[in-house]
């Protein structure tokens, strides 16, 4: 698997410590006092290195070393499955609206392709694009393990699945945070040998409202008593409806207003626990709808011999496994067959898509123009009025994106953003290290009530004391190391005074900072 990253961080050292130590250096060599300067000099090298150390590529400090997350906000990424951007104006919606005025809003989210509900929701919680996360579709194939995934079978609990990448709600734990996950795809899954902290096993029987008060009575708590502050809720609407009905049914008008209402009891439940103020709300989707027709469906069948190939995943984004020897022949019988579909080579994938670099990606990858369906028979299927999975590109296909709480800024709307940049942004918020991620902290840095620099990736506001104390550290450690070896050099000089008798100094120096350190 190729791991594209699109935001190479660079190494951060801790400017603001050491423009005031290296004048202090410079003031007191001018002085003429070479030994002190000399002394110096190394220990400010080596307390430098040694925070570098202690701190992450980014500025933030290292596991070891994680203090407390006591007091900072907390985080909840809300999923309506399928709501679509312009959802919200179509009928009122009043809590949606609140979120707008009270925080930020984005017009427009360019999602991961494919635009399915596995794909894009890994994408969010991991900021990778479905070819480097391994979680291509909602119906997959492993030729390595010679397997079938499927989100609606057991194969979706399957940890080797998932181990492409590695969740924010994982991270989150392994750097000090609890997390909560409460029926978000994966998030009921061991990734990493890692479950969150407190998660739900997915129930589409349980209500909206059992799953607000779960999430909100964990994010209630304290860490002693077992609460969690970054936690990930979903709900399946108005996807269901918006495949049953179709997204320009006026029915959908009702359940779109079933959804604020739905949104409005989180926001209560919120304040009746004195939360509304303390958590970041994210409130997204993995997705929008478009309206399906009768008329416009394409069937393989009429072109193609079923023998020759295995069909895998869905319409309107379907992956085609020539039988052996049978690829150039799939691949013309299909390329030019219907003006309403687009056949790709798997090497001819266009870039931006982010969608050719994994083996779980077939060989032929066939894509409805929007609003038609593929099948191979009219009679198998599917029977749906509304779907989702075309190209990113579509506005049809893009998600809402409303966010609130101290991390956001008020009454802010953004035009657009990747879908990619909410991992990096979450981190941020967290002040979790991130992993190696396709998103970019600097593209969104706007929607933040108090942006970081454009150049450090520090966390700002009251997380700015952690690099600080790993200075701290590393100076003091510096100290005593510079201390040591000048004791041991002077005592080397004066025992080469005497003869007959040679010691090494490398032992007083390198174990302690290999051994100590655990670098
Ligand atoms: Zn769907």
């Amino acid at each position: 698997m190729l791991l594209q990253i699109s935001d190479k961080r660079t190494v951060q050292d801790c400017p603001q410590g050491g423009v005031m130590s290296w004048t202090m250096l410079l003031a007191c060599l001018r002085g003429g006092d070479c030994r002190v300067g000399l002394f110096l000099t190394s220990a400010l090298v080596l307390s430098q290195a040694l925070a570098s150390t202690l701190l992450d590529h980014n500025g933030h400090q290292g596991h070891p070393l994680h203090s407390t997350r006591e007091g900072r906000p907390k985080l909840l990424l809300l999923s309506f499955d399928g709501f679509r951007w312009d959802y919200v104006d179509r009928v009122p919606t009043p809590n949606f609206h609140a979120l707008m005025e009270e925080g930020s809003k984005v017009e427009q989210v360019e999602n991961a392709y494919i635009t399915k509900t596995f794909p894009d929701h890994y994408t969010l919680v991991t900021g990778l694009h479905a070819e480097a996360h391994g979680i291509v579709g909602n119906e997959m194939y492993d030729p390595d393990l010679n397997a079938s995934f499927s989100m609606e079978e057991p194969s979706a609990y399957e940890p080797r699945w998932w181990a492409g990448a590695e969740p924010l709600w994982v991270t989150n734990q392994k750097q000090g945070g609890r997390s909560g996950g409460v029926m978000w795809p994966g998030a009921d899954v061991e990734i990493g040998g890692v479950y969150p902290s407190r998660y739900v096993a997915y129930n589409a029987s349980v209500s909206f409202e059992k799953r607000v008060e779960t999430m909100v009575s964990w994010l209630g708590e304290g860490p002693g008593q077992g609460g969690v502050d970054f936690g990930v809720l979903y709900w399946e609407e108005p996807d269901e409806s918006g495949h049953n009905l179709g997204p320009e049914s006026p029915l959908m008008d009702v359940v779109i207003a079933d959804i604020d209402d739905k949104l409005g009891f989180l926001r209560n439940e919120l304040r009746k626990k004195g939360l509304y103020e303390r958590v970041n709300l994210i409130v997204t989707s993995d997705h929008g709808m478009t309206q399906l027709s009768e008329d416009k469906v394409i069937e393989l069948d009429k072109y193609l011999d079923r023998e020759l190939y295995t069909w895998v995943d869905k319409s309107p984004v379907v992956g085609i496994l020539p039988r052996e020897g049978k690829f150039e022949e799939v691949y013309e019988a299909l390329v030019d067959a219907n003006p309403n579909m687009v056949v790709y080579k798997k090497d001819q994938i266009p870039e931006r898509l982010h969608y050719r670099h994994n083996r779980r990606i077939m060989p032929i990858i066939v894509e409805a123009k929007e609003g038609w369906s593929l099948t191979q028979n009219r009679s198998t299927g599917p029977h749906m009025l509304g779907n989702h999975g075309y190209n990113n590109s579509l506005p049809s296909m893009h998600p809402v994106f409303v966010a609130r709480g101290p991390s956001f800024r008020k009454n802010f709307i953004k035009s657009s953003m990747h879908s990619v940049d909410l991992y990096p942004l979450m981190c941020h918020i967290l002040s979790v290290r991130p992993r190696p991620n396709n998103g970019s902290l600097s593209r969104v840095r706007d929607l933040l009530s108090e942006p970081p620099s454009p150049t450090a990736h520090t966390p700002s506001g009251g997380r700015a004391q952690t690099p600080s104390y790993a200075t701290a550290l590393g100076a003091f450690l510096g100290f005593v190391m510079v201390t040591g070896f000048l004791i041991v050099v002077v005592k080397q000089v004066t025992l080469k005074q005497l003869p007959g008798k040679r010691l090494g100094n490398r032992e007083m120096v390198q174990p302690l900072l290999q051994k100590d350190l655990h670098l």
